[in-house]
């Protein structure tokens, strides 16, 4: 891993004070954990940060008193470190301000309660540090690239054993160890292996299913490197396709193209969706393409934009997104691609080397 590009998180709060008019407030209090780390390097399991116009503030527990400093020094934030057995307590104490941003969809009922004071107006502030964190720097999309890279190596050396009646927890456990000695940190989440009717469940877990020849068999993985992750879906059929599973096989990878092929900056992420999902509809399979077309990748494996029927949001350049459609027959199996798509000003490049090449000989 001693190719990744240096991070450059001290940056990241003045970009956020940027918007502190735009918002209405005059100190923003964090309590994202992801968003934490994203805005201080901290990777600790409690914390929150008090941002006002000119200072920053971690609030943390005693675990982490060594830690913290440490790892704000590291990624060149100027903040204080504030140790506590209550963050809430600790934040309450230090905002003075007269308009306090809370982070709407991560603050509890009973923590707005004890930050209400009569002087003190609260204002929700809903996705802003989401989506902010959802472009890339050079640092973050390298450490992307790295775990995509381990991703594509890991599977190219497990995809062959299908052909030789491995358990779908057998595969899982083989991807996992793989990762982890090409230099993961661990699955960027729990690895899917999904075979013959396991695979009509998008998000089946492994299982101690012996693969059959002529399954379909279904792998969703991704590696993570230094707090980021990959995504990606590839799928196998074990032994000669029937006409049916190549046919399911080619739909979904033709719908695949169709949503990358629209992907770039200032495309409605709608958009992409309604190309995919037209591929499916042609075929007959509408009603089984039963989730959305994607999702952000980042430091969390679900993240901002998000791609599907409803969503309102527009691409940017610098993002990291995932085009994964699916058709899924109940009983029978499930066919998915999935690629990794770093989004450009005028289209998209994948970090998914795997090639779509279902067919394993036996
Ligand atoms: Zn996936
Ligand atoms: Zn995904």
């Amino acid at each position: 891993m001693s190719d990744l590009a240096p991070m450059n998180v001290a940056v990241r709060a003045g970009r956020v004070r940027d918007r502190f008019d735009e918002l209405g407030v005059d100190a923003l209090a964090v309590t994202n954990l992801t968003n934490v780390r994203w805005l201080t390097g901290f990777t600790g399991s409690n914390a929150a940060v008090l941002l006002t116009g000119d200072s920053l503030t971690l609030f943390t527990d005693g675990r982490y008193g060594d830690q913290a400093p440490v790892q704000l020094e590291e990624a060149g934030v100027d903040g204080e470190v504030i140790i506590g057995t209550d963050v809430v307590a600790g934040l309450d104490r230090a905002a003075d301000a007269n308009r306090l941003g809370l982070e709407a969809d991560n603050i509890t009922w009973a923590q707005q309660q004890r930050l209400a004071k009569d002087d003190r107006e609260l204002v929700a502030v809903s996705g802003e540090l989401v989506e902010l964190r959802s472009v890339k720097d050079e640092g973050e999309l390298s450490r992307i690239r790295a775990a995509a890279a381990i991703t594509d190596a890991t599977l190219a050396e497990v995809a062959p054993t299908l052909a030789a009646r491995p358990t779908e927890r057998d595969v899982a456990l083989a991807l996992d160890t793989g990762m982890r000695s090409r230099g993961a940190t661990g699955p960027a989440y729990e690895t899917i292996v999904a075979s013959g009717p396991n695979g009509a469940l998008p998000h089946a877990r492994p299982t101690d299913r012996t693969i059959e020849p002529g399954d379909l068999v279904v792998i969703d993985v991704g590696a993570l490197v230094d707090g980021y992750r990959s995504d990606m879906t590839r799928t196998y059929i074990v032994g000669e396709p029937t006409a049916e599973q190549l046919r399911q096989l080619e739909v979904v990878r033709e719908s695949q193209a169709a949503g990358a092929a629209v992907v770039a900056a200032g495309v409605a992420a709608r958009d992409v969706d309604a190309a995919c999902r037209a591929v499916i509809a042609d075929a007959g399979w509408e009603d089984r393409f039963t989730h959305g077309t994607g999702h952000g990748v980042g430091l969390d494996i679900h993240e901002q934009p998000r791609l599907n029927k409803i969503t309102k949001d527009v691409l940017a350049a610098g993002q990291l997104v995932t085009g994964e459609p699916g058709v899924y027959l109940p009983g029978e199996g499930g066919v998915r691609w999935e690629d990794l798509l770093h989004v450009t000003g005028d289209g998209a490049e994948s970090l998914s080397g795997t090639p779509k090449d279902p067919v394993i000989p036996i």
